[in-house]
């Protein structure tokens, strides 16, 4: 027997955190949540995550398809599920019989979906999706009434919500305010917030940053994860994944000794390198190599050397005359917040979430 090998890379994922994050959302806009969990929830684990949010009073969780929706019915979670991108056709029967909830971009979805309710005896609850200026889905705002009308012959179907997407709460203010006005005066032209159970506009940034208005449901899905798109909200949330790594290595390199691939990297003194066992194989961007990225190692930053390869990087541990191999350094986390990460290698915290590899065993703590 062989004894089994500890992991090289791994996220801690803080469950109480999760919750507290819930709650400042909560408390910021009031209303009932959908609580965004696509993509594997943000990378941080499908399962665990709706599962740790399903006591939670949560009115719908949000996912992007028909398989991601299956999971969290596996997962033995009821909570109402809400399907936030179009479905496909073939997708529609088991979406009828399992009665999730669908957006609506087109009547002959509608259609589709109220032969399949009637053969089965039911109404099923959809919501009319309307584009005020995502472009990715729903009814352009165009003769809107009649378009309810026209549903709302469909007896199969009970158009319990309205929604809609912003697609710039967190960089234009002033465009995200007239959103918000010209979906109330959308809400308006249906007959007002009483015509509809769910009325829902925002994501984190605009649950943050701007009123309710009339809509009841808020649809967060970031700051759950313990990060805030807009600026001066941070300070509210609690991190909820630290990405963590080990020390497999560590020696002393001369003056003029290259570091990683293209040496991009050349010692300017004699220098004492760790080598840490996570790379963009774990889903770590290789793009912010020579960016200034810092890792934290024994209450320390320090820096990361030359290119990020696979399965590896290099840090700068001179002068940090302790460390040794084994240790356990936080690639992002408390320490060194991710969006710095995100920040360096040009992309947003998002990506980096969800770009966070299955090689990377998630740990959760509760
Ligand atoms: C992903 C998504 C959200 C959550 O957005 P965050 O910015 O992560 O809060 C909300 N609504 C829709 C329609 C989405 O696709």
């Amino acid at each position: 027997m062989f004894p089994v090998s500890p992991p090289r890379a791994w996220a801690e994922i803080d469950l109480g955190a999760l919750r507290r994050n819930l709650s400042v959302a909560r408390e910021a806009i009031g209303g009932a949540q959908m609580a965004v969990v696509k993509a594997g929830a943000y990378g941080h684990g499908l399962e665990e995550i709706a599962r740790a949010l399903a006591t939670e009073d949560i009115a719908f969780f949000g996912v992007a398809n028909v398989g991601e929706a299956r999971r969290i019915r596996n997962a033995g979670v009821d909570t109402r599920i809400y399907l936030l991108g179009a479905t496909w056709a073939e997708e529609r029967e088991e979406i009828v019989a399992r009665e999730w909830t669908p957006c609506i971009s087109s009547i002959e979805e509608a259609g589709q979906f109220n032969r399949l309710a009637a053969a089965r005896g039911i109404r099923l609850k959809v919501h009319l999706a309307v584009d005020t200026g995502m472009g990715r889905g729903g009814f352009v705002a165009e003769n809107l009434p009649e378009t309810l009308a026209l549903l709302e012959r469909l007896e199969h179907l009970e158009i319990e919500g309205l929604g809609s997407h912003l697609p710039s709460a967190d960089e234009d203010r002033d465009f995200t305010l007239r959103q918000f006005e010209e979906f109330h005066a959308i809400l308006a032209s249906l007959g007002g917030a009483s015509r509809f159970k769910w009325v829902h506009l925002a994501n984190s940034a605009g649950l943050l940053g701007y009123s309710a208005g009339d809509c009841n449901l808020s649809r967060p899905g970031l700051m759950l994860y313990g990060i805030s798109p807009l600026d001066g909200f941070q300070a509210r949330l609690s991190t909820v994944m630290t990405l963590k790594s080990r020390v497999t290595l560590v020696r002393t390199l001369p003056a003029g000794h290259g570091v990683s691939y293209g040496r991009q990297f050349v010692t300017r003194r004699e220098t004492r390198v760790a080598t840490i066992g996570i790379g963009y194989g774990d889903g770590y961007p290789r793009h912010v190599s020579g960016k200034g990225a810092d890792v934290w190692i024994r209450g320390r930053r320090l820096p990361i050397l030359g290119r990020v390869t696979m399965d590896q990087m290099m840090v700068d541990v001179t002068d940090a005359g302790d460390v040794c191999e084994g240790d356990e350094v936080e690639i992002f986390g408390p320490n060194i917040p991710v969006t710095e990460i995100a920040a360096k290698g040009e992309t947003i915290v998002w990506e980096i979430f969800t770009g966070i590899t299955p090689r990377v065993m998630r740990c959760y703590l509760d």
